[in-house]
């Protein structure tokens, strides 16, 4: 059986076929980076680094693309006359790409933390402006848009009299006509679902562009599409991204990309929300937790810190498609698992190898690729290693046995699966330096004084008991330097 995906746009089940095997491309809708990384950032990145791990791991070779949003809405909102601006020195003043520098950063950080890897091309709305352009004119050319007052907008009723608006979501655009409202100030369209290409940039839009319309900025769905086409082509196999982003954002991406003649994504997908004990996350509602504020438990929500890697194992224990409540049980239910599943892996070293097997390897490679290939069912591939688990602690009660061979293939196939498909890792235990400092200390120097009595038996028990518990000495002419192993992290 191959792998599947579920296809938002067929809204079934499908087998994955690449449009040019081994080669594979996926483009994720990224963050906007006007705002500190929450949690609302972790189950997209999450989800479709799993993808993209397994896909991978299955001998495809994979570009994926995810944006990242920095041609935001900042406004310089000093509202002080001309001449006091002008005379302002230029480090005083609100730059933009100081803010989403800062705020991608901070990005990077918390996916490093959650063991996301980094996606092959991460193109910066900003740095595609010309590429924006191209496309908006060729929309003009084609007969889909047009500009009204320094400002270019899809003219969505054009394209639904020969395409259908809606495929995506599932809205026909009589339902979309009766629940969008005139806004104030968007005069400038023929209808209030056409939604912009290009905006004219209004005096305190400091992020603005010269374009064939006046200074000015893309229009939000704009981007995907061209950094798609350009780094994908125009047709290509896998658009990912979060629930909330399949209306407007997803539909009018193919909307304008069908008719400037794109083909797009031959699947889409979509995880679905977090809500916080079973609440919307909304910072009007006081339970927006940040990435920080979750790693250190600092929001006033939490009764602790989640580490990354239980948010990261929590989020794998859902299937990304259903929705997941964020509450402390369930993420202390999800450290405790974690731990579970990894002190298993580690017990693998203790099993001792016999002449012949009691249990069966393939039946565990089998349950977990059968779950990953129905769509990433990383819940189900969880149970199965878990049962293993159990196994491993069977046969090191000395219920069953493994060949040698066997261990080995156990040994292999666990570490490929927790570590680099579900990219799970062991974290860094934290230590005080005030009291771990002062022990080792005074242990190194007993270390000396029976070194000074010839005591050799004694020294090197202190060396070696040492080193079990992850602190590596090293003799110098002039005395002992010693440092901590990785998997102690000094606070
Ligand atoms: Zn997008």
């Amino acid at each position: 059986m191959g792998f599947s995906i579920y296809n938002t746009l067929s809204r079934s089940k499908e087998l994955f076929e690449p449009l040019a095997p081994p080669f594979v491309g996926i483009y994720v809708c990224g963050p906007t980076v006007y705002g500190d990384p929450h949690l609302g950032h972790a189950r997209p990145a999450i989800t479709y680094d799993v993808l993209f791990r397994y896909l991978q791991d299955q001998g495809y070779k994979v570009r994926y693309v995810r944006n990242i949003t920095d041609v935001g809405h900042l406004a310089d909102d000093a509202d002080e006359g001309e001449d006091k601006i002008a005379k302002k020195a230029a480090l005083e003043k609100l730059e933009p790409m100081e803010v989403a520098q800062y705020y991608t950063d901070r990005y990077h950080r918390a996916m490093e933390q959650l063991n996301v890897l980094p996606p092959s091309i991460e193109p910066r709305a900003s740095g595609h402006i010309i590429e924006q352009i191209e496309l908006v004119k060729e929309l003009l050319e084609r007969g889909y848009a047009y500009e009204s007052n320094g400002s270019v907008y899809f003219d969505v009723d054009k394209y639904d009299a020969k395409h259908n608006y809606g495929r995506l979501s599932g809205r026909n655009l009589e339902d979309i006509r009766t629940n969008t409202r005139a806004l104030d100030g968007q005069s400038d369209k023929r209808n209030p679902y056409d939604f912009a290409l290009w905006k004219k940039a209004a005096p305190e839009h400091i992020m603005r562009w010269p374009s064939p319309w006046g200074m000015g900025f893309p229009g939000w769905h704009l981007e995907c599409s061209a950094m798609s086409a350009k780094y994908l082509g125009k047709q290509f196999d896998i658009h990912g991204g979060g629930l909330d982003l399949m209306f407007p954002h997803h539909e009018s991406e193919i909307a304008q990309g069908c008719a400037a003649g794109h083909e797009g994504a031959k699947y889409w997908m979509h995880n679905n929300m977090i809500t916080i004990d079973g609440q919307k996350m909304g910072k009007s509602l006081g339970n927006f937790i940040t990435l920080d504020e979750l790693f250190s438990g600092t929001h006033p929500l939490l009764t602790q810190a989640y580490s990354p890697m239980t948010v990261r194992f929590f989020i794998l224990q859902a299937h990304y498609r259903s929705t997941l409540d964020f509450g402390n049980e369930a993420l202390q239910a999800a450290e405790k698992g974690l731990q579970r599943l990894l002190a298993g892996v580690e017990a693998i070293d203790r099993i001792v190898p016999a002449s012949e097997s009691t249990v069966r390897i393939n039946e565990l490679e089998e349950r977990f690729e059968e779950a990953m290939n129905d769509d990433l069912n990383t819940p189900i591939a969880i149970s199965a290693l878990f049962d293993w688990v159990r196994t491993i602690n069977s046969l090191n009660d000395g219920k069953g046995s493994l060949s040698s061979k066997d261990l080995e293939s156990l040994r292999r196939i666990f570490h490929r699966y927790v570590f680099d498909i579900l990219g799970l890792r062991e974290e860094a235990t934290p230590i005080n330096h005030n009291i771990v400092h002062p022990l080792v200390e005074m242990l190194l120097n007993q270390r000396d004084e029976a070194k000074k009595r010839k005591d050799w038996a004694t020294a090197d028990m202190i060396r070696n008991d040492l080193a079990t518990l992850g602190v590596k000495i090293r003799d110098h002419k002039y005395g002992t330097d010693w440092e901590m192993d990785d998997k102690f992290i000094i606070i």
